[in-house]
């Protein structure tokens, strides 16, 4: 398996070609700094008008302050930070005002994160409250017409990043409309940026930050536009920078680089229409279908992203998918917070309503609009190999070669770990013993995947998940072992169990398989 099939890219996209010509022509030639007058100075402040004037055609934002941040939490910072200001203000005048900080149920955590803090910084003294969410992941309209009269501070995002289901905002404009609601509203525009239609203008939106790493730019750029008569608080002062709204030497690199992806856009030529993109998330969702029998897709396609599947298997794990795909070298995301040991449930999809068990075997596939149809078809080559690869039967045991009696178990020895191997450890270790035994500890289907040869070296399938199946034969074999897994830690369970057992040369190789060049 040579190449990677990138399939996350809701949570981090590749830098699109032009973009990364674009911040390597700002580092070297325009590397100037916009405040200057000299002609270099004058040469990098071009560069960021550019950007920041396709900024606002992509956005359809005409009016209003448009400037550039490190992402999108600072984004989000700086509206919260705005808004509440302005809310403290207009209950010290005693002006009305909502006493709720109202934030979609379903929100990325920067958002509740973010009020909470400022909340209780700015001692506003506000209520912080979700807007519950509809099965389909859709704000519940009904629940926001009751407590708009109330809201202060309203908070809802475009798209969703685990879902990708998109947010009725005419709907939710409507309400505030209808009800009278004097509520700031910010909308986190992340996911949307390049694949839904966006005419800022146009709306009632009042803050609206976007990321550049979510679509083919850098990470460590953003921007946020702010509506021309929404309240506005720096977060951040010193230089004066972008009109004295976010001082700070401006990031030129991310800014050309994201300037060049706005070009792109504006121009249309490179990204597919939401018509193609729906057609291959189809095609991916065929495969999925063919290769995983009885999965359960947890989004309808017609209120979703055409870029963002989120799907759950019965009985099996978002996390035992994600590591079947990564041996496919399909990278997809578990749409529920990870750890090696235990997958919590998908907040997002809890909110939904969703049976506790589905949320935590969500897996989430997502893709960029720079998809091509070689890509999608590779896709749905690996995702039909996944299905096959779960048919693999169990691993043979592996071949003993010791003699004698078995190792004694041995108690643990506190503070003496077995040993790690890097991978320059790892090629040193394996010349020195031309005997030791090479074993995989991933699940057997995922071995079925294609596993390198470490070396030159073929290696045994031996899932940490059987290991004490074949508890005897490790007592008593007596070569060198070296245990290795995708990610490390599973390796690092295999060798700490068999020094348990009492095998003295045993290795494991940290970082697993992923660090391992290509
Ligand atoms: N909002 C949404 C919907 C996101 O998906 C993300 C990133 O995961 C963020 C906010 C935070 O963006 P950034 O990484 O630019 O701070």
């Amino acid at each position: 398996m040579t190449t990677e099939i990138y399939l996350d890219a809701n949570a981090t996209s590749p830098v699109l070609p032009a973009a990364i010509l674009a911040a390597q022509a700002a580092l070297q030639q325009c590397f100037g700094n916009p405040s200057s007058s000299h002609a270099a100075g004058l040469r990098a402040r071009a560069l960021l008008d550019d950007a920041r004037s396709r900024a606002r055609r992509v956005l359809g934002a005409a009016s209003g302050r448009l400037m550039f941040t490190s992402g999108a939490t600072e984004g989000i910072q700086t509206a919260v930070l705005s808004a509440l200001c302005a809310v403290r203000a207009r209950r010290a005048a005693g002006l009305p005002c909502g006493d709720l900080l109202l934030y979609g149920a379903t929100e990325h955590k920067a958002v509740p994160e973010s009020l909470a803090h400022w909340n209780a910084l700015l001692g506003t003294g506000l209520t912080l409250q979700a807007l519950p969410v509809d099965a389909q992941g859709r704000h519940r309209l009904d629940e926001l017409r009751t407590l708009a009269p109330r809201t202060a501070f309203l908070c809802t995002m475009a798209a969703n990043n685990e879902t990708g289901v998109v947010s009725d905002l005419d709907g939710i404009a409507a309400v505030l409309d209808d009800t009278g609601s004097t509520a700031l509203w910010m909308v986190d525009c992340v996911q949307a940026l390049g694949k839904l239609p966006l005419a800022l203008d146009r709306t009632r939106i009042d803050y609206a930050p976007f990321s550049g790493h979510k679509l083919y730019a850098p990470k460590g750029i953003g921007m946020l536009w702010v509506r021309p008569d929404a309240p506005y608080t720096p977060l951040m002062c010193g230089g004066g920078q972008e009109a004295g709204q976010r001082s700070g030497t401006e990031n030129m690199a991310g800014i050309a680089a994201l300037g060049a992806v706005l070009r792109a856009l504006e121009e249309g030529a490179s990204f597919r229409s939401h018509a193609q993109l729906a057609a291959m998330r189809d095609r991916l969702a065929a495969s999925l279908r063919a290769a995983f029998p009885g999965i359960e897709f947890n989004t309808p396609f017609e209120h979703a992203l055409p870029t963002t599947l989120n799907f759950s298997v019965p009985n099996r794990s978002g996390k035992a998918l994600l590591d079947l795909f990564d041996a496919a070298g399909v990278r997809v995301s578990a749409g529920s917070a990870c750890s090696a040991a235990q997958a919590a449930p998908s907040d997002v999809l809890l909110a939904m309503g969703l049976p506790q068990e589905r949320c935590a075997n969500a897996v989430r596939m997502s893709f960029g609009p720079l998809a091509d149809d070689a890509f999608i078809m590779e896709a749905c080559a690996r995702i039909a190999r996944c299905g096959q690869a779960l048919l693999a039967p169990p691993p043979a045991a592996c071949p003993v070669t010791g003699s004698g009696a078995p190792a004694q178990p041995q108690a643990p020895v506190p503070g003496l770990a077995p040993c790690a191997l890097d991978a320059h450890g790892l090629a040193h270790f394996l010349g020195a013993h031309p005997d030791a035994l090479l074993i995989d500890v991933r699940e057997a289907c995922e071995h079925a995947l294609g596993t390198p040869r470490l070396h030159g070296r073929a290696a045994y399938s031996l899932p940490l998940s059987r290991l004490p199946e074949h508890a005897a034969w490790l007592c008593r074999e007596t070569r060198p072992l070296v245990f290795f897994c995708r990610s490390g830690n599973r390796s690092a369970q295999a060798a700490r169990i068999a020094q348990e057992l009492g095998h003295r040369a045993v290795r494991h190789l940290a970082g697993g398989l992923a660090l391992l060049a290509p």
